[in-house]
C-alpha cells in the first residue's frame, strides 16, 4: 500500500483490531442499533519512509459524520480552561485582533467562537456535524457557519489565519488535504494551526483506547513537519499540548517553487533517512524524536498483548467478588477500550458530563451512557477513567455524589504498582 503522506511504498503492519464499529461519537437511541452499528477493520500500518501511521484497511464510506455526531469535551472544565488558554496563546502569538480567522472542522463551533471574541476577529468555520440549533450569536459576533466539509470548492474564502483542531487525523490522504488548503491560500501571508493528537505518545504508552476508526492518520512531529514541508508550507514549529496528549505545527506559507528548508527533502529517501531533518531545524522536530516514535512502533504489540492480559485479569476480578465497574467517559476512548477488550456485562454502564449524551448506547457493544448523577443508583465499586487528565476533576465529583468507589485510569498498565 502506498503511504497517503510521502507517497512511498511499503507500509508494515504492525497491529490489527478486527470488526471494530465505525463511528464512536455517533449517539444512537436504542440498543438494538448500538449492537448493530456497522463495523469495520483496523490494520495500522507504518511508513519507514516518512514514520506516518495510518489505518491501511479504513473505508472512508463507513463514516458518517452528521448532526448525531456528539463529540464535543467543552463540558468539562478541565477542557474549557485548557481551550480558553490556548485561544488567548493564539491570539497573542499571531496578533490575531480584527483578522479572518478560518476553522477547517469546527466541530460545534466552541472555538472558533473563543478566537473571535477575544480579538474581535471574523470567522468562518466548516464541519459537517455542526449544529445551527446550538448557538444563539451574540450582538456584533461575526461568525458564519458552514455545515460542510471544507474543500476545493471553498478555496475563495480569504483567511488570515487557518485553524484545524482535532480533524487531520480523521483525513485518510493527508497528502492531498493538506495540498488543498496551501493551494486555496495561495500568496496569502496566512499562517495555520493544525492540532492532532500525538502518536508517539500513543506508541510509547501504548494507549490502544486512542486507536478507533475515525483516526485513520495517526502522527509525530516528524511526519508532521515533513508533511507541511512537502505541501509548501514553512513549519514554524511543533508544540507539545494538553499535557502531552496532542501536538500541534504552526506554519507559513512556503514562497512557492522555492525555501532554503526544503533543500535535503528527498521525496525518494524520506525524512527518516535524509539530512532535511537536521537543514530543517524546526522546533520540537529532531532526529531523536524521529527515532522514540519508531521504537514505540517496536514496542507496541508486545505492550498490547501484556495490557490485554492486564483488564481482562482486572474484570475477571472482578466477576469473582462480585465488584460492579463503570467506564468514565462515553466517547472514542469508551467505545474503543470496551470492543478491543470485548468488554459486555463486566461494565455496568457508562458515565458522561455532556447531558446531549445521556440515554443514548455506546455503538458495538450497547453499553448504556449514564450522567454522572445516575451513579448515586448505580453505586459502583470501581470507576475506570478513560482520559486520564481528567482524574481529579472525575475524583471530585465523585465525592460530591457521595461516592468511594475505586478510581482506576485507562492509563494504568501491567507493573503500575501505585495509579497514574
Ligand atoms: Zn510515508
Amino acid at each position: 500500500m502506498t503511504c497517503p503522506n510521502c507517497g512511498s511504498s511499503g507500509m508494515r503492519i504492525f497491529h490489527r483490531a478486527g470488526n471494530v464499529p465505525t463511528n464512536s461519537c455517533i449517539l444512537l437511541e436504542t440498543r438494538a442499533e448500538a449492537l448493530a452499528y456497522p463495523r469495520g477493520d483496523i490494520a495500522l500500518g507504518f511508513c519507514a519512509t516518512c514514520g506516518f501511521v495510518s489505518n491501511t484497511a479504513f473505508d472512508p464510506r463507513l463514516t458518517e459524520y452528521s448532526g448525531r455526531y456528539e463529540e464535543t469535551q467543552g463540558f468539562s472544565p478541565t477542557f474549557q480552561r485548557f481551550h480558553h488558554d490556548l485561544a488567548e496563546r493564539l491570539i497573542a502569538r499571531f496578533g490575531l485582533a480584527g483578522k479572518v480567522i478560518l476553522e477547517i472542522g469546527c466541530g460545534k463551533g466552541e472555538f472558533l467562537l473563543l478566537l473571535c471574541k477575544g480579538g474581535r476577529n471574523r470567522g468562518i468555520g466548516f464541519d459537517p456535524s455542526y449544529r445551527f440549533d446550538r448557538h444563539t450569536p451574540a450582538p456584533g459576533e461575526s461568525v458564519r457557519f458552514v455545515q460542510d466539509f471544507y474543500s476545493e470548492k471553498y478555496s475563495s474564502v480569504h483567511a488570515d489565519f487557518v485553524c484545524c483542531k482535532m480533524t487531520l487525523e480523521h483525513i485518510g490522504p493527508t497528502a492531498e488535504f493538506v495540498g488543498t488548503i496551501r493551494r486555496a491560500l495561495g500568496d496569502s501571508p496566512a499562517r495555520v494551526f493544525f492540532m492532532i493528537p500525538d502518536t508517539t505518545r500513543i506508541m510509547g504508552d501504548c494507549a490502544f483506547e486512542d486507536i478507533y476508526y475515525e483516526h485513520c492518520s495517526y502522527f509525530s512531529p516528524v511526519s508532521l513537519a515533513y508533511l507541511f514541508l512537502t505541501e509548501g508550507f514553512h513549519p514554524l514549529g511543533v508544540d507539545a499540548e494538553f499535557d502531552g496528549q496532542y501536538i500541534a505545527i504552526t506554519a507559513n506559507m512556503a514562497p512557492s517553487g522555492s525555501g532554503a528548508r526544503l533543500d535535503g527533502v528527498d521525496r525518494q529517501e524520506g525524512p527518516l533517512r535524509g539530512d532535511w531533518l537536521r537543514n530543517a531545524d524546526i522546533p520540537g522536530v529532531s532526529a531523536a524524536s524521529a527515532e522514540r516514535f519508531a521504537s514505540g512502533i517496536d514496542s507496541f504489540p508486545p505492550a498490547f498483548k501484556r495490557k490485554l492480559n492486564y483488564w481482562r485479569e482486572r474484570m475477571a476480578e472482578n466477576g469473582k467478588r462480585g465488584r460492579k465497574a463503570v467506564i468514565w467517559g462515553s466517547g472514542s476512548k469508551g467505545v474503543a477500550f470496551l470492543t478491543t477488550l470485548g468488554l459486555g456485562e463486566e461494565i455496568a454502564c457508562a458515565v458522561d458530563i455532556n447531558p446531549h449524551r445521556h440515554g443514548y448506547f455506546m455503538p458495538g457493544t450497547g453499553h448504556r451512557i449514564v450522567g454522572p448523577e445516575e451513579l448515586r443508583e448505580v453505586r459502583p465499586d470501581q470507576v475506570i477513567v478513560m482520559n486520564p487528565i481528567y482524574r481529579v476533576e472525575i475524583g471530585e465529583q465523585l465525592q460530591r455524589l457521595g461516592l468511594e468507589p475505586e478510581i482506576l485510569t485507562v492509563a494504568e498498565s501491567p507493573g503500575d504498582s501505585g495509579r497514574r
